[in-house]
């Protein structure tokens, strides 16, 4: 601020908060100086000494001090020295005698901002002050913004420093320019040995490639890097590269460059890029793949990622071609135990039990539990049906020998139904079927026994064939059905979908469910045609409501493999909504992830079509398959639907409840719909909602229902669900 070009008030005020202390020792002259500058409208303070002024300056605060050289006691020179040396903020102006000599400039010299020279006019000390003040005021106004700048320099620091992320900058080779601290506790480097080192020392070998065009993005806005999942190496303790030790992190990187119009490779600086652990989530998902295909009682594989083995194994068997066998195992007195001694010897005896099967099994063995007191085994190996008698010899023998559970001597045994691949059948479904009936067969002739299967053993067969041509002519005579189902959201009571599911009204056996006709239907290829009458009659029924001004309802509609991946199925289904004049929202497809994971080149594209269209897609079963859920949340998916048999789990101690959990969690964090189903019981419904699924389908709620039944109920007042609230 220049004093100079102020307006006459505004100087005054400008003098009146200046504050001066005068140190002069003659008592006369000290007068007549305040005087002179209380006449101009400065505030004064006099000391007559420099021990008095330094007492002053150490109590309180003055702009200006206006010092007599000549003091008695301390002298003039001693107090600026010592006015320097305490970084007063205070500026200086030294008066000294005629007779001194230089010693004003010496003054100077020693940190004053000014000296006058006595004797001096009035106007030449006013002017003196003036500008020292100002200059003052300048000085101190820098060093508010320096302290400021160093303050907020401090806190980025503090920021990126104290980041949980590792933030790096490449320069334009690809070459560490910076790295923040997290790189120590992260992968166990020091920050000093990766500046200038290639980012891809830290890569995990096996994501090199991958990385190529990534860590060290070049491009910038929504075409930078987002989010992608990467391997970083660890080093070890000894400071080596631990080529086994890897880090998942996820990057988000993009292109640096020099300023001007538009990023061009000439101006190109370098790379600036965040990389997030997430180990957590990995490991979380980890678990959730390893508790959807284990059993968490025995740690056995069960029936899912067995049934996903067997058709390994039947594929494998198919090329070569080779034999092999599969069991399924009852244990014989189980239920009593439990019933008599509790669930938690029960749960002792079954680890027991395994591990003693296991004990008679070879490498490449799949042993499963299928649930209850049922075991699945895979031999691989067992290529004569000599082979595979022996191993369930060798199996009744092991469980013969009584079992110490506790206090308790338990005798427990097993019976044992072998199917032959591919004598006794050539796919899985039916394998397991007929090594099913091979066990109840053993059951039947007395227990802990083995029994391979014969075709008299059932009547299975014959009912296959006759069904696979009664239902070509169902199809014509329409004794199909479909039934209702459906979907509520309990926090307001109100129906969301309904999903379709078939029924047959044969003319002999009754009402079928699909469980007995469905897989034949998928056999045969009748599901094409069946599916395609599915959706056909509940679309109609949709549009039948919404001309009948029902609440509005989405329909769920089930497809199967061989369904889904037929040429032309995405015109197939947008044209029956058409026909229909139903929007694609009226629609939900259910299918399962391992329909997904299938033939993932064919499936996403497919299911992109639809999603373009509007219509909804949920991954039924969701949790019995492999699908990853980072994969899935690329997907253009909506729903998840929990499995039955998690939430079947959902009861005091049940491994349903943490499973269920931790998908909740995940599917709140992908943004995913979550609806469970088969909720049957009180307890089930409250846990469900206690972790924030809302969305229920089961019997608790309703049974599948007729076309009208379920119209009557998606009619009713959303409030009479209240009391399941
Ligand atoms: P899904 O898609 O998992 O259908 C749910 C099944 O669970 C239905 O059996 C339903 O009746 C049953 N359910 C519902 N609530 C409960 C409950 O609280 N407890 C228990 N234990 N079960 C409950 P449904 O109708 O027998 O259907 C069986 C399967 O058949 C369906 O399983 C689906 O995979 C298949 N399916 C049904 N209709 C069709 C169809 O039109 N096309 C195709 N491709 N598959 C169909
Ligand atoms: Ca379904
Ligand atoms: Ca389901």
């Amino acid at each position: 601020m220049d004093w100079g070009r102020l307006q006459a008030h505004e100087r005054e005020a400008a003098r009146a908060s200046t504050r001066i202390l005068l140190v002069e020792d003659e008592r006369r002259v000290a007068e007549s100086v305040r005087e002179l500058l209380e006449l101009y409208g400065f505030c004064v303070e006099a000391a007559a000494d420099g021990a008095e002024a330094a007492r002053r300056l150490k109590r309180d605060q003055y702009d200006i001090v206006l010092l007599d050289l000549n003091l008695p006691g301390m002298s003039g020179h001693d107090l600026l020295d010592f006015i320097v040396a305490g970084r007063f903020d205070t500026a200086v102006i030294v008066i000294s005698g005629e007779t001194s000599g230089d010693s004003g400039l010496d003054a100077l010299k020693r940190g004053a901002t000014d000296y006058l020279r006595k004797p001096y006019a009035p106007e030449q000390l006013v002017r003196s002050i003036e500008n020292a003040a100002r200059k003052q005021q300048l000085e101190r106004e820098n060093a508010e913004v320096e302290s400021r700048l160093i303050e907020s320099e401090k806190l980025h620091r503090y920021i990126v420093e104290s980041s949980p992320d590792l933030i790096y900058m490449l320069d334009k080779d690809g070459r560490f320019s910076f790295v923040n601290s997290r790189i120590e506790t992260l992968l166990g480097y020091r920050k000093s040995e990766l500046i200038g080192m290639h980012y891809s020392a830290i890569v995990y070998d096996a994501d090199q490639e991958y990385s190529r065009f990534l860590f060290n993005d070049r491009r910038t806005g929504d075409r930078a890097a987002h989010n992608i999942e990467l391997r970083l190496k660890c080093r070890d303790g000894a400071g080596r590269l631990a080529h086994q030790r890897y880090l998942p992190v996820e990057i988000n990187a993009m292109g640096m460059y020099r300023p001007g119009d538009a990023p061009a490779p000439e101006r190109f600086r370098g790379t600036y890029g965040i990389a997030r652990d997430i180990s957590e989530r990995k490991r979380a998902e980890e678990l959730i793949n390893f508790q959807a295909s284990h059993d968490l009682l025995t740690r056995l594989p069960n029936r899912f990622l067995f049934k996903d083995r067997l058709a390994l194994a039947v594929s494998q068997a198919r090329r070569t071609p080779q034999t092999f066998a599969i069991m399924f195992l009852d244990l014989d007195r189980f239920k009593m135990v439990n019933d008599t001694l509790g669930h938690l010897i029960g749960d002792q005896l079954l680890q027991t039990v395994s591990k003693r099967i296991l004990g008679c099994l070879r490498e490449g063995d799949t042993l499963a539990r299928a649930g209850g007191d049922e075991y699945m085994l895979l031999l691989p190996q067992a290529g004569r049906r000599s082979d595979a008698a022996e191993v369930a010899r060798k199996i009744l023998a092991a469980l013969r020998q009584p079992f110490i559970v506790g206090d308790n001597e338990l005798f427990v045994t097993v019976s044992i139904g072998l199917a032959l691949y591919p004598e006794h059948g050539e796919n899985p479904d039916t394998l397991i079927r007929r090594a099913d009936i091979a066990m109840y067969e053993a059951k039947g002739r007395g227990k802990d026994a083995y029994e391979f299967y014969r075709d008299d053993m059932s009547a299975v067969i014959t009912d296959y064939v006759s069904l696979e041509s009664g239902m070509r002519r169902a199809l014509e005579s329409n004794q199909f059905d479909v039934y209702y189902q459906p979907q509520v959201d309990v926090s307001t009571g109100r129906v969301t979908a309904m999903e379709a599911l078939v029924r047959w009204r044969h003319p002999t056996r009754g009402l079928l469910a699909p469980g007995e006709f469905i897989p034949i239907a998928e056999e045969s290829g009748l599901i094409v045609p069946l599916g395609e009458w599915v959706l056909r009659r509940a679309c109609a029924d949709m549009a039948e409501w919404r001309r009948e001004k029902l609440p509005e309802v989405r329909v769920a509609v089930n497809f199967s493999t061989l369904q889904f991946e037929q040429e032309g199925l995405v015109q197939t289904i947008v044209s029956v909504l058409d026909e229909f004049g139903l929007p694609g929202t009226a629609l939900e497809v259910e299918i399962t992830e391992n329909l997904i994971m299938k033939d993932m080149e064919k499936t996403v594209p497919r299911l992109r079509e639809l999603s373009a269209h509007g219509i909804r897609i949920a991954v039924d079963d969701f949790g019995t398959g492999y699908a990853s859920l980072s994969y899935l949340r690329r997907l253009p998916i909506d729903t998840l639907k929990l499995d039955n048999s998690f939430v079947n789990d959902i009861h005091a101690g049940g491994s349903g409840t943490s499973i269920t959990s931790a998908i909740a969690s995940m599917a709140d964090s992908l943004d995913l719909n979550l609806i469970a189903e088969g909720v049957e019981t009180e307890q089930q419904m409250n846990y469900l909602r206690s972790i924030g699924c809302n969305e229920m389908q089961g019997f608790m709620l309703s049974p599948p229902l007729s076309a009208e039944a379920a119209k009557r109920f998606v009619m009713r007042d959303p409030e009479s669900l209240a009391g399941l609230r």
